[in-house]
């Protein structure tokens, strides 16, 4: 019976620790004085800004990647946006091609000809 008990207690003093350790909430250890807890508290602010800023330079990366499309709307559904190459339109050969969005949804896909100016 003691070891039983033993075990349900050494069982759970494991898992508390393994608990704490991997918790989500991370404990911020702040000073006895209210500037040590300021600057503690800083510090992981400033910790997390330049998580979140770094966060920020990969997607201005990706966005700028995207932004080499051709990006041409259709000349019926303005949100319908051409996502080939830029430079890549050649009449009857090369169309405009991307999603077709109408009212702001994803209505498959599209490709087209810019329009003829009329003579
Ligand atoms: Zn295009």
């Amino acid at each position: 019976m003691t070891a039983l008990i033993l075990a349900i207690v050494l069982a759970f003093a494991a898992g508390w620790t393994i608990g704490h350790r991997t918790a989500r909430i991370r404990i911020i250890p702040v000073g006895a004085l209210a500037t040590e807890d300021e600057e503690a508290l800083l510090a992981a602010d400033r910790a997390r800004f330049e998580e979140i800023a770094e966060h920020l330079r990969t997607d201005a990366q990706r966005d700028s990647d995207a932004g080499s499309s051709c990006g041409v709307p259709h000349h019926l559904y303005p949100e319908t946006l051409c996502t080939e190459p830029t430079g890549h339109y050649v009449r009857d050969r090369d169309s405009h091609a991307g999603p077709l969005i109408i009212s702001g949804r994803e209505c498959g896909g599209a490709a087209w000809d810019e329009p003829k100016d009329p003579e």
